[in-house]
C-alpha cells in the first residue's frame, strides 16, 4: 500500500478512534510524511502506531502519544512552544503546523542535524534548533521570547524540571512523562502564579531525559 493510503488509515482509523478529535491536529498529521523521519530500513513501519528506533539509542514517538500530548497542550496559532527532545523532528513538524514558533532542544548532535535536514526538506521555517541539555530550557530565546506559552518534554523525567516551569508563561501548560526510568505517567502542569496544578493522563513509557534536572545518565 502507498504511504499516502497508510497515512489516511493512521489518521482516520487509528488516531480518530483513539479519541483525537481536533481537526487541526488531524490535518497536521495528514500533511506530515512520517516516513521522512524514519531510517530507511524501518520505513515500511512508518505508519504503524508504534515508536521506532532512530539510532543513538533513541526513538521516534508513537503517533498516538504525539497526538495526545499535542491535544492536551491546547495549542493556539499564536503560541511559542518549547520542545525538549527533538529526536527525529517528527513531533516538531506537527507542532510547527499548529503554533507560531517552535524552539526545540536535543542533546544528541547527530539527531538534531538529521531533524534539521528533514524539516528543511519539508520547507518548515518556524522552528529554531539547539543542541544541549534541555532540562535547563532555552535561556537564549529570551528576550525574543520572554516566556513560552507551552512546553512539551518528550523524554521521561523523575520530576518536573524547575528551570522549565520558570520559563513557562503564567497560564501556560507544560506536559511531560514523569516517573521512573521504566514507567511514567503523562502529567500536565498548569502554571497559575505560585499555585501550579497537576493532572495525570495515564501511564506511558519514554526514553530518559538526561541532564542536570533529569536523570544523571
Ligand atoms: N518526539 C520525538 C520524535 O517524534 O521523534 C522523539 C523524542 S525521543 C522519545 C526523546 C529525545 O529526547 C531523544 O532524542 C533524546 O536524545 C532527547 N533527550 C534526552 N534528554 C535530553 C535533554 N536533557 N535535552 C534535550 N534532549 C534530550
Amino acid at each position: 500500500m502507498k504511504y499516502d493510503d497508510q497515512l489516511k488509515i493512521l489518521v482516520n482509523s487509528v488516531l480518530k478512534l483513539k479519541g483525537i478529535k481536533d481537526q487541526k491536529i488531524l490535518d497536521a498529521f495528514m500533511t506530515t510524511p512520517r516516513h521522512e523521519f524514519v531510517p530507511e530500513n524501518l520505513r515500511i513501519y512508518s505508519y504503524k502506531d508504534h515508536p521506532l528506533s532512530i539510532g543513538d539509542g533513541q526513538t521516534i514517538s508513537q503517533p498516538y502519544i504525539v497526538a495526545l500530548m499535542v491535544q492536551l497542550l491546547e495549542i493556539q496559532k499564536t503560541d511559542k512552544i518549547l520542545e525538549i527532545g527533538t529526536g527525529s523532528g517528527y513531533q516538531t513538524a506537527i507542532l510547527s503546523k499548529l503554533a507560531d514558533e517552535v524552539f526545540t532542544v536535543e542533546r544528541i548532535d547527530n539527531l538534531a542535524r538529521n531533524a534539521r535536514k528533514v524539516l528543511k526538506k519539508l520547507q518548515i521555517t518556524n522552528v529554531h534548533f539547539r543542541v544541549g541539555d534541555g532540562t535547563k530550557g532555552w535561556i537564549k530565546a529570551f528576550p525574543v521570547c520572554e516566556f513560552f506559552d507551552k512546553i512539551i518534554i518528550s523524554a521521561a523525567s523523575p520530576e518536573v524540571p524547575e528551570s522549565l516551569i520558570n520559563q513557562l508563561k503564567d497560564g501556560g501548560i507544560l506536559i511531560l512523562p514523569c516517573g521512573s526510568r521504566i514507567q511514567q505517567d503523562l502529567i500536565i502542569v498548569r502554571k497559575d502564579g505560585e499555585n501550579n496544578t497537576k493532572e495525570n493522563h495515564g501511564a506511558c513509557s519514554f526514553v530518559p531525559l538526561i541532564g542536570e534536572e533529569g536523570w544523571e545518565n
